[in-house]
């Protein structure tokens, strides 16, 4: 017969084993009818292998009348009827695979008829040998880590969950995450199309969303708030205007320099003296930007200082941009007071500061950076910075934070310290990593600018904090400085809690003041 030879030629069996018995194999030469493949004899044997895989429970019952031979004719029927009812459904799930790909094509956001499809319990199993519908747009579960998607997708779904339906589920969940892309963002109405996102799709949304959301905001900040180059908003101009209308600014001459986090202006002090105010006859205005972006690399100066700690968590960012300029006051205040040269202080206003000017008839002092000293000089300004360095931490209880040839100024045969903004404590949980940055940028300058008794960076951390830190390299004495703000963390704590009890009002406790 010839479907007794089609069974042998294949060997026993091994050719359907992988494929559908009723499908036309390509194995073999012989064309298999359907009626060929009907015969007891084959069906039997293929009932067997299939049982074998498919339906052990079943082939436990009806195991004696296969190898008998007897009573086949029932059970056979029961088998055919299931297999022919499987492969049906195979061919027919087929289809919809065929449909869902012309639908979809290589749209992001495809269909699915996963619902219209006929699920066997051995499904699972085989559809791990089959091109699923999710592979071919390169889930990256399956594409990456093809052995451990079964796993994985078990993992907390309950054991009658398969990974195939885990895709499901992670596919609902996508789409349904997508409540939480910002509302301008338009997602479409899915509802009731049991729309099912791969995980890669979802993320790529999710980027191009959020991308959306930042240039959006940005937009929006360039039109309303924007302090471009050399220019401010409308809101910052009227608060300029105001100081000068009040008498307490003469003119406002033009821009000294515009920053990546201030643009600063110079001004002829009026003749307004306000309460005990003396206004300068020359003052320097500071306009903190309210663009956000550079503030941003710059929270930690401000969130783990804890004189703002309490309500940095409470404001908006533009808030928080106000209170860099309120830092930048208090910080000079605290060093006019120790006798430090630095701006003084006239007037803050939102985020724009406005001190004494550090120059004459409109020319800036020079940035140490800038200027050419003696050598004479250079000496005299060293022992300054390191005496000022050490007023600061000892009398201020302040580290600059930024402190370099771009933040000292020369001016009247002495160096000022400017833009104090980022100051922090000494206990600041980077205060001592602060200071050392410093002490790197100080040492470095006047040791290349020849001053011979320049002490080196850790000497002059020594020197200015009056810690006793041995290590002779840079890595231990970090290493050190990192222990060391460890401990002071839990007295930074103490301190906050001790300070709570005298400031009720929420706003920054003032020292030395
Ligand atoms: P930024 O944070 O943008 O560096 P700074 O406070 O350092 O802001 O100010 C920028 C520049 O403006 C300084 O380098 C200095 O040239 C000038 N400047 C700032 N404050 C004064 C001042 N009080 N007197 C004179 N020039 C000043
Ligand atoms: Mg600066």
């Amino acid at each position: 017969m010839d479907s007794v030879g089609v069974a042998a030629d294949a060997g026993p069996g091994s050719a359907w084993r992988s494929k559908c018995p009723w499908g036309a194999p390509n194995t073999t030469s012989i064309s298999c009818s359907f009626a060929d493949v009907m015969s007891e004899q084959l069906a039997k044997e293929l009932q067997l292998e299939e049982e074998n895989a498919a339906f052990p429970e079943v082939v436990a019952v009806a195991e004696g009348p296969f190898i008998t031979g007897e009573n086949t004719d029932t059970s056979s029927d029961l088998m055919l009827a299931q297999m022919l009812q499987m492969e049906f459904d195979r061919e027919y799930d087929a289809q919809l695979r065929r449909e869902e790909k012309k639908i979809n094509g290589d749209s992001k956001v495809s269909i699915s008829f996963e619902n219209y499809r006929k699920v066997h319990p051995y499904d699972s199993d085989s559809s791990e040998d089959e091109v699923d519908w999710q592979d071919t747009r390169h889930d990256p579960y399956r594409a990456d880590k093809p052995t451990t998607t079964p796993r994985r997708g078990f993992i907390g779904k309950g054991k009658d969950i398969t990974t195939k339906h885990d895709e499901v589920v992670c596919g609902r969940k996508n789409t349904a995450r997508m409540e939480n892309f910002a509302p301008e963002f338009q997602v479409g109405d899915g509802i009731g199309m049991d729309l099912k996102l791969s995980n890669q799709v979802f993320n790529a949304l999710k980027q191009h969303a959020y991308s959306e959301e930042r240039r959006s905001a940005r937009l929006h900040e360039k039109k309303e708030h924007s302090t471009a180059e050399k220019a401010v908003d409308p809101k910052t101009r009227l608060l300029m205007y105001k100081m000068i209308n009040s008498g307490m600014l003469e003119t406002i001459t033009g821009c000294i320099s515009t920053g990546k986090e201030s643009v600063v202006f110079h001004a002829y002090g009026g003749e307004n003296a306000t309460e005990d105010k003396v206004i300068p006859p020359e003052c320097a205005i500071k306009v903190f930007k309210t663009t956000l972006n550079e503030f941003k690399n710059r929270d930690k100066y401000i969130k783990d200082d804890y004189r703002f700690k309490d309500r940095f968590g409470r404001l908006n960012p533009r808030k928080i941009i106000r209170m860099w300029a309120e830092k930048e006051m208090h910080n000079l205040t605290r060093m006019q007071n120790a006798g430090i040269p630095c701006p003084k202080v006239v007037l803050l206003k939102k985020h724009v500061l406005v001190m004494s000017f550090i120059g004459q008839d409109q020319v800036p002092a020079p940035k140490l950076k800038d200027v050419t000293l003696s050598s004479e000089d250079m000496k005299k300004a060293y022992h300054q910075i390191l005496n000022m360095m050490q007023q600061l931490y000892k009398e201020c209880n302040l580290v600059h934070a930024d402190l370099s040839e771009y933040n000292m100024l020369w001016h009247d045969g002495k160096v000022w310290l400017i833009d104090v903004s980022q100051s922090v404590e000494p206990t600041h949980p980077h205060g001592l990593e602060f200071l050392f940055r410093d002490c790197r940028n100080v040492s470095q300058f006047f040791q290349k600018g020849g001053v011979a008794e320049a002490l080196n960076e850790r000497e002059l951390f020594n020197a200015v904090s009056g810690l006793n830190i041995t290590a002779d390299n840079e890595v231990d004495f970090q290493e050190e400085i990192e222990a060391l703000e460890k401990r002071n963390e839990d007295h930074v704590q103490n301190h906050r809690k001790k300070l709570s009890r005298f400031s009720s009002s929420g706003d920054p406790p003032i020292f030395d003041e």
